[in-house]
């Protein structure tokens, strides 16, 4: 079980932006994403994938991310730029229950020590989304990708153009 937590989202500015953290999350096998602030629109946008593409990726908004940090059992691993290279943190993390935290704006300096491993993908900043995609990647060992969930549609990989399969149809 694999779930991520979204710090610092603003339902105006971060609304894409979330979307595509809790999409990257579930299509490269984390099972939950859960979100500090509470927005319902993102629930529903979220919602609306998994109830057409499948699988049982769940999202919450609202949660009371400190103490949801501090109770947490299982490994918490928190993406940043200044944390230790991925490739050797990696292998020391387990992937039962595990929580990877990924932030928006600027991370509370808090969250760097209620964390087991604070892991940056590359030392340069560049993007959430694109840090979640990484490290989820290689702690699945790349075996994420090769699932398909199991839902209405389904994507027929086509050369040129686009195959969807509608089960309703
Ligand atoms: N300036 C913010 C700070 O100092 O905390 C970070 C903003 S960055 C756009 C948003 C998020 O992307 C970060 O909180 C982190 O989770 C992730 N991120 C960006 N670059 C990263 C990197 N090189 N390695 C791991 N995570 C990264």
């Amino acid at each position: 079980m694999i779930t991520v937590l979204r710090l610092g989202h603003r339902p105006a500015r971060d609304k894409r932006v979330t979307t595509h953290v809790a999409l990257t999350a579930r299509a490269l096998g984390a099972d939950a994403i859960l979100v500090s602030t509470r927005d319902r629109a993102l629930e529903r946008t979220v919602r609306n994938v998994v109830e057409r593409f499948g699988g049982s990726f769940t999202i919450t908004t609202g949660i009371p991310w400190r103490r949801t940090l501090k109770e947490w059992n299982g490994p918490k691993v928190h993406l940043t730029m200044y944390g230790l290279p991925l490739d050797k943190a990696t292998p020391r993390i387990g992937r039962d229950n595990l929580l990877v935290v990924v932030g928006a704006e600027k991370v509370p300096r808090d969250v760097y020590d209620l964390v087991d491993f604070n892991v940056a993908v590359g030392n340069q900043p560049h993007s959430e989304v694109a840090a979640l995609a990484i490290f989820l990647d290689r702690i699945t060992l790349g075996e994420s990708l090769q699932r398909e969930a199991v839902g209405r549609l389904r994507i027929r990989p086509n050369p040129r153009g686009k195959s969807v399969i509608d089960s309703r149809t």
